[in-house]
């Protein structure tokens, strides 16, 4: 089926939006503006069971299905991209563990990851290895019982205050992505982990992203996730479950800048008539709302397919680049149809643009995705 859409998919969607509404838009400016983690939202998203949608029932989730995870992150963005980025992130941690975690680490991490009792995040860039990410220098060598870690990481999405940190490193350089990269979790206060500088950013500035240093941080064997070798397999099956939710976010993006351009154009008043009146602004707001809709059922059918347990790497990249890229034109475009009140931050439109571009450049840049697209087509 092209996308399977359930009365409880539809239900969730209505909860979220009103839950948005209501918590979340209120204090999204003023999370841009403090630059702060807003943390009385992340209790919030766990008291309501969203941190972990895309987490099977037996480890504590409701159920694991992508949909059911798209539409809340769509929800969320649409009025405040820090908040919804929030479960990005924990799908981003808790993927790798769905995916090549033993019993016991799934048991051990996943229902508290469900909950928010624990945050993860996601250490795969490096200074020197970005969309090459089988470039990284990060290593581990075995030494008795445990690994120890040598490294850098990379603007990685709540570094410092996360829990839990899914860590891809080296275990044989010759090898690389052919069997050389491991997936370790490492727990927060391991010795020989600590953080780097908190990046000071364009958007999104209530998400902590920052650097991880690794100096000789010995981690037991059990901590090794998934088979020696098999952690860019375990990277690149996350990456592909998790994009539709970076298109999903970046969708929501473009829909709350939507509603916000529409809103405007007819109280907006100019040569004695509201701007919705003249057709340079209804085609505007016409592509705009065209552009938002494919990007959504392209996020909606890659979930779909995921959901089917089908393959789908190219769906999955096709809607995440362009979910983003929608996002950042029709963020541009709502500002524009705000005229000098959508460059204030008086308005929301300012910061949704600040916020979009970022979808364009992480979790595999959009140059990345048409390479994976041309790749499969090429094939
Ligand atoms: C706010 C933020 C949060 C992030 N969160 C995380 C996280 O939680 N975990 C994590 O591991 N990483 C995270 N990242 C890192 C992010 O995924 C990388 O920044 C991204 O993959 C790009 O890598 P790079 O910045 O090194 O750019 P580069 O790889 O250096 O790319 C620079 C430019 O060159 C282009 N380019 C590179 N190679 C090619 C090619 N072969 N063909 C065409 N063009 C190419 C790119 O598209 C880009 O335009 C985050 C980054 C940011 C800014």
């Amino acid at each position: 089926m092209l996308i399977q859409m359930t009365e409880d998919h539809q239900l969730l969607q209505r909860t979220v939006r009103e839950l948005a509404t209501e918590k979340f838009a209120p204090v999204a400016a003023e999370i841009d503006e403090k630059e702060e983690f807003p943390w009385d939202n992340w209790r919030m998203l766990g008291e309501y069971g969203l941190l972990g949608l895309n987490i099977p029932e037996e480890y504590g989730g409701p159920g694991g299905d992508t949909m059911s995870y798209v539409l809340a992150v769509e929800e969320l963005a649409r009025v405040c991209a820090t908040t919804s980025l929030m479960l990005c992130g924990q799908a981003l941690s808790t993927y790798p563990i769905v995916i090549g975690g033993s019993e016991e680490q799934k048991r051990k991490y996943l229902p508290e990851m469900a909950s928010g009792k624990l945050m993860g995040a996601f250490a795969l860039t490096e200074p020197g290895s970005g969309s090459d990410a089988a470039g990284m220098a990060t290593a581990a060598a075995r030494d008795g019982d445990n690994w120890v870690l040598n490294g850098t990481k990379h603007f990685i999405t709540n570094a410092g205050i996360a829990d839990v940190y899914m860590v891809a490193a080296l275990t044989d350089k010759a090898k690389r992505k052919r069997g050389g990269i491991s997936t370790f979790l490492v727990d927060k206060d391991t010795p020989g982990m600590s953080f780097g500088r908190k990046e000071k950013k364009m958007g999104i500035r209530g998400s902590v992203t920052g650097g991880i240093v690794y100096e000789n941080c010995a981690i037991p064997s059990d901590k090794l996730l998934g088979p020696v070798g098999e952690g860019f397999k375990i990277v690149m099956e996350t990456l592909e479950k998790a994009r539709p939710g970076i298109g999903a976010w970046a969708v929501g993006m473009a829909m709350g800048a939507l509603d916000q351009a529409i809103q405007y154009s007819k109280e907006r008043f100019q040569f004695g008539q509201p701007i919705a009146s003249f057709q340079a602004i209804q085609f505007m707001l016409a592509d705009m709302a065209t552009q938002t809709h494919a990007a959504h059922l392209l996020v909606l059918h890659a979930a779909s397919l995921l959901d089917q347990g089908v393959k789908a790497p190219v769906y999955s990249s096709m809607s995440k680049y362009y979910g983003a890229d929608v996002a950042m034109k029709v963020a541009t475009d709502a500002v524009q149809i705000l005229g000098g009140y959508g460059y204030c931050r008086e308005y929301p439109v300012e910061r949704m643009m600040r916020d979009a571009k970022i979808a364009q450049i992480f979790e595999g840049t959009n140059q990345i995705q048409r390479m994976v697209i041309a790749a499969e087509l090429l094939k």
